[in-house]
């Protein structure tokens, strides 16, 4: 994630930021520039950006009353909702102040996966290419997963001491709500990048026949565990139990890499295989991971980031920042995932 600039005293702000913490100048998101823009109100909840005089009227996403959000909607549009918030359906009873602060755990993971999808060019709603349009349900008592564009997600996953016993259950590496929001909408595009496209034949060569029973397949894996060499093939243990579940892991992986080597890059993190330095090396050009970048270059600085990060956050006595190894089968498929979107992006 990128770190953006307060328009009125250049302070440094950040994605999630409402105000400016130096000079008080409201902030809010547009997604439509991808940036956090410094505002001055005009009156009745409308603001304009600061300094661009006659420009655009915008408002704060109705969300942004409770907490949960600080995207901007243009004052004209048809909707109150940002056009993250837009695609939720269902939200928890609002009555119970634990399922507001819940909700805004879902939220600011939420805007992270969207602004990374929004970075590579993908539709928010499928509906626009003719496919299901991406719909959240984030719900008490539910499993999480999906079905034909609805994610659902537990409002329990946003409570740190249920997600670590969950975890722990479940012999999982890692657990967070951004990793279930990035998984599930592996499966969202999924169909519309795969499915009945000429992709598929590259996918089942890649990650096996999709076809097989998912119910029955996903019952082994959880009776019998994974078999015993997979991490030689899967970013992770889940991802052996099914193409579908292997192709959702390791896009969510793609999108962790993407997103921790764009901040990375943004505070000038050069890591170096046996070396690790913080200097200019990244200035000297603009490094774009969403856009320009081969995957060869994403993954020859991703190793030795993780290796870093994780020996750093061992110092603090922290779990590892990547609980992961990436074999170079996966990688393969990370790679597929990665031509898969540039692809989408140029069409
Ligand atoms: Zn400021
Ligand atoms: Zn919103
Ligand atoms: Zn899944």
């Amino acid at each position: 994630m990128k770190t953006f600039k307060c328009g009125a005293c250049g302070s440094t702000v950040y994605f999630e930021n409402v105000q400016c913490l130096r000079c008080g100048h409201a902030l809010g998101f547009r997604p439509d520039k991808l940036e956090i823009r410094t505002l001055v109100s005009s009156g009745d909840g409308l603001y304009r950006e600061y300094k661009k005089g006659a420009g655009v009227r915008l408002r704060y996403c109705a969300n942004e009353v409770h907490g949960v959000c600080n995207w901007l909607v243009r004052a004209d549009s048809q909707s109150q909702f940002c056009s993250a918030c837009e695609l939720n359906r269902t939200i928890p009873n609002l009555a119970d102040p634990a399922n507001v602060l819940a909700w805004g755990v879902f939220e600011r993971a939420k805007k992270r996966l969207a602004y990374s999808l929004l970075r590579l060019g993908l539709p928010l709603d499928g509906a626009v290419v003719g496919k299901a349009p991406l719909t959240f349900d984030f719900l008490n008592d539910a499993l999480t997963g999906h079905l034909d564009g609805v994610i659902t997600i537990a409002v329990g996953e946003a409570d740190a001491v249920e997600r670590e016993r969950q975890r722990q259950a479940m012999a999982e590496a890692y657990r967070s709500m951004l990793g279930h929001l990035r998984h599930e909408s592996g499966h969202y595009y999924w169909m519309l990048l795969i499915d009945g496209t000429n992709n598929i034949d590259r996918f089942r060569a890649l990650f096996g026949d999709e076809r097989e029973d998912y119910v029955a397949a996903l019952e082994r894996h959880h009776a019998l565990g994974p078999p015993a060499d997979w991490s030689l093939r899967h970013v992770s243990a889940y991802a052996s139990s099914h193409p579908w579940e292997d192709w959702a892991e390791t896009w969510a992986h793609y999108l962790h890499m993407i997103d921790a080597l764009d901040t990375a890059a943004v505070h000038r993190l050069e890591p170096r295989l046996g070396r690790f330095s913080s200097g200019n090396a990244w200035g000297l050009r603009p490094f774009d991971v969403y856009r320009s970048e081969s995957f060869d270059a994403l993954i020859k600085r991703w190793v030795p980031l993780t290796l870093a990060l994780n020996d750093i956050n061992r110092s603090m006595g922290h779990a590892d920042f990547y609980p992961f190894v990436i074999p170079d089968v996966a990688a393969t498929k990370l790679a597929f995932v990665h031509r898969v979107i540039r692809e989408a992006m140029s069409q």
